[in-house]
């Protein structure tokens, strides 16, 4: 097939100029205070009218939020160079900062209602009795706040404080120029234009140690942006409630802390299992052992056009499940993914989805890679799981992080086994095997090392303000933890080049990625003993993630317990095989 490479937003507004669009975005500005009123004026007994009323304004001004805002962000990530687009975003986040006020008072309004005035109010209605798993969940964070006017105070004083030191990251790191020698001259890039996946080990250590050097002279200031917003959440914490800093990270993923701990503490005790494949590679790779820059050393060079990736992508998501390709073609055709290689775009892929229209779109740089096509097929993976939930109640479509990185994941698996399946020589094999547990190694040690790193450093914050010395030697002791002491060098200043530690809406960053990674490890398993039968059971996990906590999810679908080792163990079991094959057909080479 030949499909379109530059994304259609056209349908969705003709330009940023046009009447449609400043309409909307002139009702957002005037729908706020309305709402902040009816929001205030709801009543506290069992009266549904009035709150059916609320949603469903509230409702509108969410779609047309998400309508306008994922407009500019998208226009923004496919045209870096064009002044109007961040405006337009500043303009957004403000009004985005505005309209928190009204959930503010919701969540005041729903959580200091009583039960029984709550339960006849369901009752009572069947417009919000559909919808109880959101107010349950919105009754359960009102247990976790200050009084109303401080909840306001904190938020607007976020503005400049905590998402302010955000910001000074992105500017600081944005500036940061590296000088790195290409084909014996000397060339300044952005620290974002180093990479280490050269396929040369020199390249790999010398770009690494070049943006090292950059990333130190702004150490300071990083140190005083992550001090400032870990005390900030800590602060925030203790008068809202929360009793450890993990409870809301794992609020934010619906999940609890027994589970996390469950995940984890499967993973510290299997992981050995990625010694052999550490030191094979290393073998491989000419190297006595691997440093933290061979992290993503490549063993294999394949190429593939856009086309035939795409096809590909479609193919194996029909095999698994037929209506999985025909979406992923369908978007694909209709124009809703930007993969074309051009310069101006940002960096990265996401994907992203226009609520009211129930579209969704991708965005990515297609590079010709093989690593390029896995991408399309996890962010289409994240597209499909929106798909799925495009027909509930609006409220019923959120899910969190650590769900929609199993969807993801689940997508990019499929594609994976196929390409280890269909190596057409060992090398290829082995080149294909590497790139699945390169992913095993950064989400069980990489991510790992990140985790406990956050853990030591919010103890260690509670206490005071941590130094670059300290913050230096906790990353260098969680690195080496994290890889059973396996490399020969380690990145110490790694708090300071990582963007996920300063990403101020969010703590504790990145374990849904490991909980996705093991969780649709596990289901690929089972997909794969159970057939076609399983097509339905996935769609059952996709549309449960709106409306359950994610122990929930997996109970009521698959009847697993996931606060056991042993359900994560399973997952893990199809690692260890991988790393089998790996090793005998390293020792073949
Ligand atoms: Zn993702």
């Amino acid at each position: 097939m030949n499909y379109p490479q530059k994304w259609d937003l056209s349908s969705v507004y003709p330009s940023i100029e046009c009447k449609e669009f400043q309409g909307d975005l002139q009702s957002l500005e005037t729908a706020i205070a309305p709402l902040v009123a009816q929001v205030l004026a709801l009543p506290t007994e069992s009266v549904p009218g009035p709150w059916e009323a609320f949603f469903t304004a509230w409702e509108a001004q969410g779609l047309l939020m998400n309508q306008v805002g994922v407009y500019v962000n998208c226009l923004a990530s496919a045209d870096t160079e064009d002044p109007r687009y961040p405006a337009l975003l500043g303009n957004l986040s403000s009004l985005g900062a505005k309209a928190a006020e009204i959930s503010i008072h919701l969540r005041q309004k729903l959580g200091t209602m009583g039960q029984t005035t709550y339960e006849s109010l369901l009752a009572n209605s069947p417009k919000l009795k559909e919808i109880r798993f959101s107010l349950d969940e919105i009754r359960t964070q009102a247990q976790y706040m200050m009084d109303g006017p401080r909840e306001k105070l904190a938020a607007d004083l976020g503005v400049d404080g905590i998402t302010a030191w955000g910001r000074l990251y992105t500017t600081l790191s944005g500036k940061l120029k590296v000088h790195v020698m290409e084909k014996s001259v000397l060339v300044e890039k952005s620290v974002g234009q180093v990479r280490t996946d050269s396929a040369e080990p020199t390249v790999r250590k010398n770009n690494f140690y070049a943006a090292d050097k950059a990333w130190q002279k702004i150490e300071d200031s990083c140190a005083g942006a992550i001090n400032a917003i870990a005390g900030t959440r800590l602060t925030l914490y203790k008068n809202q409630g929360y009793h450890h800093f993990l409870d809301k990270p794992l609020q934010d993923n619906r999940l609890n802390r027994t589970s996390l701990e469950a995940m984890w503490q499967a993973v510290s005790d299997r992981k050995t299992m990625l010694v052999p494949y550490l030191q094979k590679k290393a073998r491989i790779l000419g190297l006595e052992k691997l440093a933290w820059y061979d992290q993503v050393a490549p063993l294999g060079t394949g190429t593939i056009d856009f086309d035939s990736a795409a096809d590909l992508v479609v193919q194996e998501f029909s095999k698994f499940s037929p209506d999985m390709g025909t979406f992923a073609q369908q978007a694909l055709e209709k124009g809703f993914v930007e993969s074309e290689d051009r310069t101006g775009k940002r960096p990265g892929a996401y994907c992203t989805k226009f609520l009211s229209r129930k579209e969704p779109r991708v965005f990515m740089t297609f590079s010709g890679t093989y690593d390029s096509m896995s991408t399309l097929a996890y962010e289409l993976g994240h597209a499909y799981h929106g798909f799925i939930l495009k027909d509930q109640p609006i409220p019923l479509q959120t899910y969190v992080m650590s769900t929609a990185e199993t969807a993801s994941t689940f997508a990019e698996e499929i594609v994976t086994d196929y390409l280890i399946g269909q190596a057409p020589n060992p090398r290829d094999r082995l080149a294909m095997l590497d790139k699945s547990l390169a992913d095993a190694m950064i989400m069980m040690m990489n991510i790992h090392a990140r985790f406990l790193f956050e853990s030591e450093f919010y103890t260690a914050r509670a206490k005071g303000e941590v130094r670059v010395d300290q913050l230096n030697d906790l990353m260098l002791q969680a690195q080496k933890t994290a890889f059973l002491d396996q490399l020969s060098a380690y990145d110490p200043r790694f708090w300071v080049n990582k963007l996920h530690f300063y990403i101020s809406g969010l703590s504790f960053y990145n374990f849904p990625y490991t909980f996705g990674y093991l969780f649709s490890t596990g289901l690929f398993a089972r997909a794969k003993v159970e057939g076609p039968a399983f097509t339905d059971t996935y769609k059952k996990i996709l549309l449960a993630t709106g409306t359950m906590n994610t122990e929930e999810v997996i109970r009521s679908t698959l009847g697993e317990d996931i606060g056991q080792v042993d359900f994560w163990n399973k997952s893990l079991d199809l690692i260890e095989t991988r790393v089998q094959e790996f090793c005998t057909l390293a020792d073949q080479m």
